[in-house]
């Protein structure tokens, strides 16, 4: 349920609200708008009559149901967008479209550090690149992990960019978070609800990618998990769904980034790079990313693709990067964002 303060509502009356809802047994989340305050009410569906009666307090304007599932990070109980702010110079969400790019996986200190400031260079203001890696086969390289974390750090240290790794398990969590600016939930991990409860626990930022089977409503009920946890910095990524086609590694569903838009206040980005799994499309598809209105897009770039110990075949090398970046402005000016 979501209780409606009315906009002269003060803040005694306000704080009362709290009180009485956390006394029916329900958690409350609170939303600060410009205008009016409004607080989700979570909790057992079947008490809803009682927070009902809340409308004779002194300052409720009403108490509505909602009808999402996802109460916390659809549209309906947050009208205003969400912007997700990493460091002093990035802003998902905003008017800046974000480009985080960096190889598949850390390789060596040479490749991280070489990659980090070409792609910087080049437009690129986060940097990432994977350190535990999900691969499909247990003989494929897992990542440098710890390592891997720590050349990461060395890579920022250099160039200032923000870092973003993935975390593929609970237990990890202290030893990434250590180093990351940006928690990477990948799409094998969409479901992993003990995972999206504990990084929900933290203040960092996290980027949830769509499961590779996922529909829409799944992938913002597992936003729902980490924003439910009280981590309200959640950026959604649109990487490509499993389909019949097999033309392309997945098919990317950017459809669904217009419809999360509508559905949702979270920033969403596009993954161009595992979406088609080519390297030849990668330019196209980002341009038509940041045209149907995603907030940036996550690029993967290696200096040497051909040797790459993983997704060569869907990496650009620094200079297609570069080329792409520079042809992706005319649509960005277009669409009144900016890098
Ligand atoms: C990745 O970004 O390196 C990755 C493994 O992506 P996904 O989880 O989308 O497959
Ligand atoms: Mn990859």
């Amino acid at each position: 349920m979501i209780i409606v303060m009315r906009e002269d509502a003060s803040r005694a009356q306000i704080d009362h609200v709290f009180d009485k809802v956390r006394e029916l047994g329900y958690k409350t989340h609170p939303i600060y708008g410009e205008q009016r305050t409004v607080i989700g009410a979570i909790g057992d569906e079947r008490g809803k009559f009682r927070l009902k009666g809340l409308e004779s307090v002194p300052g409720v304007e009403s108490v509505i149901p909602i009808l999402k599932p996802y109460k916390l990070v659809g549209s309906e109980l947050k009208k205003d967008k969400t912007i997700v702010r990493v460091g002093e110079n990035v802003a998902f969400g905003s008017d800046r479209f974000v480009i985080i790019a960096g190889p598949c996986s850390v390789e060596s200190r040479e490749q991280i550090i070489a990659t980090a400031e070409q792609v910087k260079k080049a437009g690129a203001t986060v940097l990432r690149g994977g350190a535990f890696k999900p691969r499909t086969s247990p003989y494929s390289f897992q990542g440098l992990e710890e390592e891997g974390l720590e050349l990461l750090a060395e890579a920022r240290e250099k160039t200032g960019l923000p870092i973003v790794t993935e975390i593929i398990t609970p237990q990890d969590i202290p030893l990434v978070a250590r180093y990351t600016d940006i928690l990477q939930i990948g799409a094998r991990n969409m479901q992993n609800y003990a995972l999206l409860k504990q990084v929900g626990l933290l203040d960092k930022p996290v980027l949830l990618k769509r499961g590779l089977s996922a529909t829409i409503d799944e992938f913002l009920m597992s936003a729902e998990y980490v924003v439910s946890q009280g981590n309200p910095n959640v950026i959604l990524c649109e990487r490509g769904i499993r389909t019949f086609e097999t033309a392309t590694r997945n098919t990317l569903d950017l459809s669904a980034v217009p419809l999360v838009k509508r559905m949702s206040h979270l920033p969403i980005i596009v993954d161009p790079s595992h979406g088609t799994g080519v390297s030849a499309l990668v330019g196209a598809m980002t341009k038509a990313s940041a045209a149907c209105g995603a907030d940036g897009a996550i690029i993967e770039v290696h200096i040497d693709p051909e040797n790459a110990l993983s997704d060569g075949e869907q990496s650009l090398n620094p200079e297609q990067f570069a080329e792409l970046v520079k042809g992706l402005k005319p649509i960005l000016r277009a669409e009144g964002k900016r890098l």
